[in-house]
């Protein structure tokens, strides 16, 4: 059980970090749950999590493109034994297209933000003499689409961030592994599924097995309760070895 450990999970009022700060406070862990927004639901969010687990959660609003926020937020938390680093963001475009703010913001938040956490994190780990990072990247950390070349290379950069964070307190309690998820079923993605309908004329099945899952051999979406599911594993005695790895949950993808 994870009992008396805290999480931290950037980047998680919805989809995949949600969905892993639930199963981390199932598993018993007390949870901080983040993004840039500070409403009333991303409150009642953490509220909920505490109601339903009976642990503690609280929200913290950090913005992740910012390395000082990203710091402050460790800070704020106060304690950090596990740490998801999971905030992202997706734009695509053809390279010499590409908007230089996107490409900024996608670097900023999907790689930089989990240098500036690890960074205010590890210190708090080695006090605590036990530490868990886990960082979110994607099939698109080990293989490339077109048109996602921000993407792609803050995904790759982030695998190549997790093995050296890996080396570096390997003769510690601490591991750091990398979640590479092929397409996950988020409300995000939930939300795209009507107009791919009527763009291609079909229905929901076959849009979902031709055109979005026409990667994924599986022809499933990865749900956010295995995704939760792992990084739970990975937080486990039976990880406690691996460590400057990648877990891939994408139904085959980067087997192809
Ligand atoms: P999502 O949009 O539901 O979640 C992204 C989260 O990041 C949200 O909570 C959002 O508020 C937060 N966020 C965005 N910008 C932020 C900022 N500046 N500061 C703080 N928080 C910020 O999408 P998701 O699918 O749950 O994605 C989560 C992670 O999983 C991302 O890193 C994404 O690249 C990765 N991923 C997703 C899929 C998929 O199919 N959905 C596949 C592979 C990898």
């Amino acid at each position: 059980s994870l009992n008396g450990k805290t999480a931290i999970v950037t980047g998680s009022n919805s989809g995949i970090g949600l969905g892993i700060a639930r199963e981390l406070a199932r598993a018993g862990a007390d949870v901080v749950l983040n993004s840039f927004t500070d409403r009333g639901e991303d409150h009642a969010l953490a509220r909920a999590l505490a109601d339903e687990f009976g642990v503690k959660a609280r929200y913290i609003k950090a913005d992740m493109s910012k390395g000082e926020e990203c710091r402050n937020l460790i800070e704020q938390a106060g304690a950090c034994d596990i740490l998801v680093n999971n905030a992202g963001i997706q734009h695509v475009s053809p390279i010499d297209e590409f908007p230089v703010e996107k490409w900024d913001a996608i670097i900023a938040i999907n790689l930089n933000s989990a240098f500036h956490t690890t960074a205010a994190a590890l210190p708090m780990m080695r006090a605590a003499g036990w530490g868990r990072i886990v960082n979110i990247a994607s099939a698109h950390g080990l293989t490339a689409s077109p048109f996602k070349a921000a993407y792609v290379a803050a995904k790759h950069g982030i695998v190549g961030m997790t093995k050296t964070v890996a080396l570096e307190t390997a003769q510690e309690p601490i591991t750091c592994n990398a979640i590479c998820p092929g397409y996950v079923l988020t409300p995000l993605v939930e939300a795209q599924i009507p107009d791919t309908m009527e763009k291609y004329g079909m229905g929901r099945e076959e849009v979902i097995k031709k055109v979005m899952l026409e990667r994924q051999p599986s022809k499933e979406f990865a749900t956010v309760e295995q995704l939760g599911g792992t990084a739970v594993f990975l937080c486990s005695d039976a990880a406690a070895q691996i460590t400057g790895t990648t877990i891939s949950v994408d139904g085959g993808w980067t087997a192809l």
